[in-house]
């Protein structure tokens, strides 16, 4: 390296640039053979910087999301569910119902989709900046009940409005406790009108007092969460029911 490379190596450390310090060299040499000028070979350089910049805050993003695997709405088949309004979720892929702190809510029968879209709509959300947490709702009902017991729950508080939307997967399997339920409302009490959250359910709504066991909390929940919410309907066939079908068909 002569010694104006190993400024320049230092001033990318200096100022965390490693994209340029990178790229800088072959871009300098492309420059040079096709004749580009000063400015646009810098405005070229700092782009590619900014760039994986921007990829990289998606993968930050959508690994502290802790989603349990990745799921795109490009591998999502919108003619398997006709109830479905394709037009309605690509919008909400744009993530502007996160801006407006609006709840989204997937209800159907199990099989249909709901976890695959609460997925890809968290990554897409992800994609356009925005901070997303998953959990399945027994799971984050034992993080309530953990952190109740070390008596941190106050400390949690903070941190459920860090989150500009909350997937909770799952909602509806397993029927909780009475202090269970109680801190999932708090929670979800709390992101009111704070932060978006994402349900899915294999249960109606009429069915909801089943897993909180409370008339008034689920009540007063329900008041809360469709407020101001888009709630999808996917009652169809289990589409893992209808692949395996078909599989089966297939096979000799
Ligand atoms: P649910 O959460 O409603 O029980 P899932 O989202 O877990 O259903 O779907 C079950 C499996 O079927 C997953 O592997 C999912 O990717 C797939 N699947 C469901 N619906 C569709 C669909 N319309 N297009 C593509 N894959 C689907
Ligand atoms: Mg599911």
């Amino acid at each position: 390296m002569n010694t104006a490379e190993l400024r320049l190596t230092a001033y990318c450390k200096a100022l965390k640039l490693p994209t340029v310090a990178r790229t800088y060299k072959a871009m300098a040499r492309d420059a040079e053979t096709q004749g580009t000028g000063h400015v646009e070979f810098l405005a070229a350089l700092l782009e590619q910087e900014v760039l994986q910049r921007d990829e990289n805050g998606i993968h930050s993003r959508i690994r502290a999301a802790r989603f349990p695997y990745p799921k795109t709405l490009d591998s999502f088949d919108f003619s398997a569910v006709p109830e479905l309004n394709k037009h309605k979720v690509l919008a909400l892929s744009k993530g502007e119902f996160i801006q407006h702190r609006e709840n989204l809510l997937l209800i159907g029968n199990p099989g249909t989709g709901k976890t695959h879209l609460a997925i890809a709509l968290g990554m897409a959300a992800c994609r356009v900046g925005y901070r997303v947490r998953f959990y399945t709702a027994a799971a984050l009902v034992n993080e309530l009940l953990a952190a109740q017991r070390e008596h941190q729950l106050h400390k949690l508080e903070k941190q459920w409005l860090q989150p500009h939307l909350v997937v909770v997967d799952e909602l509806g399997y397993i029927p909780f406790s009475q202090t269970g339920s109680q801190l999932l409302f708090t929670f979800l009490s709390a992101r009111y009108e704070r932060g978006s959250v994402a349900i899915t359910s294999n249960l109606e709504f009429t069915r909801w007092t089943e897993i909180f066991g409370d008339d008034k909390l689920t009540a007063a929940l329900l008041d809360r969460l469709t407020h101001r919410s888009h709630i999808l309907t996917m009652n169809g066939e289990s589409y893992r029911f209808r692949e395996s079908l078909r599989r089966q068909h297939e096979e000799p």
